[in-house]
């Protein structure tokens, strides 16, 4: 079912012009996409949502958008040439290749899964009185599972900490986690794999130095943290914002949109005095799930998970995880990333990158919280969620994209009822009315319910019809994409009613 679910939003995403494979003529390129002429803008709209959200309001937030070439040094200070590595394993029978902690990490959940079959079970078994806290905390079975999967996820952080290799494959075969596609065992050893991108700037002929693409977009607000602190006087606690490029040469790039080679992240580096930090982490963590949960997707969809495994820069960190269609996955990272950035930066420019604190009369580096979140992932979560077929009264089926309005590639479609009569030059007229303020798309072609439909497929939430009696009275019909409601409105009407509906003014307003 949920398979299903997902195929069906790849091809919508193709048929409909949101998402195509890259270099499709040329039989594609593995795990790059390009955004079609919806999809580009709704990858749009969920800049803005994050941009406003963020940058626009809050006073103590700026924006900046840095190159993805950096100086090569700044790939050896923030440690992304000797740790920004996976481990991978392959299976020598499929020959399929496996991140060794993603091997493990779905063989717990598959394990965690098993405690809410118990749960399930139980609930049912003691009706009203089932007390599922009490449950989770005494009942053998459950306590066994958590147990062992503790034990798992302790051996497996000890071993990447130690860099014991050989023991992570030990613990994949002590736990016979099998190939998914083969159904054996048969491992190859565990390797560390760098995923930095590299390329060459200059002519060899020069001496061209190895440059890498930006694996994530945080170094450029760390690079520029003095320049926008000094001419934007900016006083701690402060942020700094950036949605950019980033890419990564990804073991497994499999899930369409999830992991992609070349993706976008949206970061906010948020500046904050030595010993907050913990406070600010939870309270970024808490304002980002409220994000999330204002597009109105039912709240289930979301999850904390809590690192165990710390990255090398962080002294805590915890995922936001989504519901798609092939189960949670992060979606958004939040990260206290302390001061190591900065002071490594520090120490490999030989650049003081301090602040003074007035309020405390001290020098000190910045410990910094991070959020970031891939818009490729923010967009297949929105895609997945709002992409539903309904069955109407009639027993027909509609297709319909129900993203929240303020997100949607167009806002109103005019349409003619009759490509004659002076309808087509009518409805011109509305294009030209609401074109200045929102994306509105014409359409004559077809009858008029096979245009709806289209509209509703790409997720338009109002379609304007013109008729006979609009060149009477200068009334139009207004359908409502949800509930396919219709209503007749004065023209003049038409701006107000638009902007009420479709505005992102007003879902910001939701957020303070
Ligand atoms: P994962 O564990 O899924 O590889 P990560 O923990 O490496 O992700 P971060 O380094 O925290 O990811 O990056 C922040 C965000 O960037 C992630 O939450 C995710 O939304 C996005 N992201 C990371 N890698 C990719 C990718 N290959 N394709 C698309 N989005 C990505």
């Amino acid at each position: 079912m949920a398979d299903d679910q997902f195929k069906n939003v790849i091809s919508h995403a193709k048929e409909y012009g949101f998402i195509f494979q890259s270099s499709e003529i040329y039989d594609g390129l593995s795990a790059v996409y390009d955004y079609g002429q919806c999809g580009a803008l709704l990858k749009n709209n969920i800049k803005a949502y994050w941009w406003g959200a963020m940058v626009q309001m809050h006073e103590n937030i700026v924006g900046i958008d840095s190159a993805i070439f950096m100086h090569p040094t700044t790939w050896k200070a923030s440690g992304h040439v000797d740790a920004f590595n996976d481990p991978l394993i392959d299976n020598k029978d499929s020959k399929k290749r496996y991140r060794a902690d993603v091997l493990i990490e779905d063989h717990v959940e598959k394990i965690r899964q098993k405690i809410e079959k118990e749960l399930k079970k139980a609930a049912k078994r003691f009706g009203e009185a089932f007390d599922k806290e009490q449950y989770l905390a005494t009942n053998s079975r459950v306590l066994g599972y958590q147990e062992k999967m503790k034990a798992i996820m302790d051996r497996f952080v000890k071993a990447m900490d130690a860099e014991d290799l050989a023991d992570v494959k030990q613990l994949i075969e002590d736990e016979q986690i099998k190939c998914p596609v083969s159904g054996s065992m048969n491992w190859t050893d565990v390797r560390q794999f760098n995923l930095m991108f590299g390329t060459q700037m200059g002519s060899v002929a020069e001496g061209a130095s190895t440059l890498y693409l930006r694996p994530e977009t945080a170094q450029g607000i760390f690079l520029n943290y003095l320049n926008v602190q000094k001419t934007g006087r900016m006083k701690i606690p402060f942020g700094i914002a950036q949605i950019g490029k980033a890419f990564r040469n990804e073991i497994v790039a499999r899930q369409f949109i999830f992991r992609m080679r070349e993706f976008e992240q949206m970061e906010m580096q948020f500046f904050v005095r030595p010993g907050t930090e913990m406070e600010w982490y939870e309270s970024w963590k808490e304002k980002r799930l409220a994000w999330h949960k204002s597009l109105g997707f039912d709240d289930s969809n979301y999850r904390f998970h809590d690192h165990e495994k710390l990255a090398h820069y962080a002294n805590a960190a915890a995922d936001i995880e989504f519901n798609f269609p092939f189960g949670f996955k992060e979606l958004e990272g939040i990260h206290s990333r302390t001061d190591f950035d900065l002071k490594q930066h520090e120490e490999f420019s030989g650049k003081k990158l301090q602040y003074f604190d007035p309020e405390i009369g001290e020098n000190y580096v910045p410990y910094v919280v991070e959020t970031s979140i891939g818009l490729d992932r923010m967009f297949l979560a929105v895609l997945s969620k709002s992409l539903i077929t309904e069955t109407l009264e009639d027993g027909s089926k509609r297709t319909v994209l129900n993203v929240p309005a303020f997100l949607a590639p167009y806002k109103v479609a005019v349409l003619p009822l009759l490509k004659k009569d002076g309808l087509p030059e009518k409805a011109r007229e509305v294009v030209n009315l609401l074109k200045f303020d929102h994306m509105v798309q014409y359409d004559e072609k077809d009858a008029i319910g096979k245009r709806y439909r289209r509209q509703d497929a790409i997720g338009t939430p109002l379609c304007v019809t013109v008729d006979h009696q609009s060149l009477e009275d200068n009334t139009v019909t207004v359908r409502f994409r949800d509930t396919m409601e219709q209503i007749r409105i004065s023209m003049d009407e038409l701006k107000a009613l638009t902007s009420e509906k479709v505005s992102l003014s007003a879902q910001l307003g939701k957020l303070s």
